[in-house]
């Protein structure tokens, strides 16, 4: 049985009081349900993250956001943090791939690979994010694209331990719009189908794919109860205690 799990990605948002308070707010929520049934993860900004991996947080993890693509843990590369770093503030997880890192800052698989490497490589948890964009879902193109996704992004070191992937359309990022059961039914099926291709299907079987792009209180039931999907990478939810537990909350 695969665990649930729960994850906030708080983006570029919060100054440093905001980011402690919310963060703050989840642990107590994580604290006073200790027979949970599902993993919370948050992921603040870079302006917080030593902050908040500092507070107590039983029964929830804590993890950046991105790490840099060099394989070196330090040097000069301006701007970057390096996994070892994130390890060294306390966080013990990261996000790599975001459609927002690939949108932005243009990275493609192979680099979202390399980043997955090092993070796994200096002890983090990863959750690696693929997704189509708009046009490649009007195309008929999204099975294909997150198939090819899975096969270049995930490496062989990938493990049910070490690696969670987020299945994150991205035209359903932060827009209100969510892709039918059916479709994200389909799309699981296949990310965990190129999944047994790459890493065998013991492996696979035990890997968590989430689902991400406008998960809200509202449909969180409907989307976290979709075959072969094992939690949810929320945004915007995720910036207010309430309505992320509410989510979280679906599952008890
Ligand atoms: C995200 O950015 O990972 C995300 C899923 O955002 P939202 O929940 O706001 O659509």
């Amino acid at each position: 049985m695969r665990r649930k799990l729960i994850a906030g990605n708080w983006k570029m948002n919060g100054l440093k009081a905001e980011g402690i308070a919310l963060a703050k707010a989840v642990f107590e929520k994580c604290a006073t349900t200790p027979d949970k049934t599902f993993d919370i993860l948050v992921c603040p900004p870079m302006n917080v993250l030593g902050f908040v991996a500092e507070l107590p947080h039983a029964g929830a993890f804590v993890g950046a956001q991105d790490v840099a693509e060099t394989t070196k843990p330090n040097g000069a590369f301006t701007g970057d943090i390096s996994a070892q770093m994130v390890l060294d503030l306390g966080a013990t997880w990261t996000l790599v791939g975001h459609s927002e890192r690939r949108q932005y800052h243009h990275e493609t698989d192979a680099v979202v690979k390399q980043k997955a490497l090092n993070a796994i490589g200096a002890g983090l948890t990863t959750v690696i994010c693929i997704g189509e964009t708009l046009a490649e879902r009007e195309a008929g193109q999204a099975v294909d694209v997150v198939r090819r996704q899975t096969r270049e992004c995930v490496p062989m070191q990938a493990t049910a331990e070490n690696c969670v992937i987020a299945y994150e359309p991205v035209w359903a990022i932060g827009t209100g719009k969510v892709p039918t059961t059916a479709d994200v039914a389909e799309i699981h099926a296949a990310v965990r189908d190129e999944l047994a291709k790459v890493l065998g299907q013991e492996k696979a079987d035990k890997m968590r794919i989430l689902y991400g792009g406008s998960v809200k209180p509202e449909n969180a039931k409907e989307l976290l109860n979709v075959e072969n999907v094992d939690g949810a990478l929320i945004g915007g939810a995720s910036l207010k205690a309430d309505s992320f537990w509410a989510i979280a909350e679906t599952l008890m």
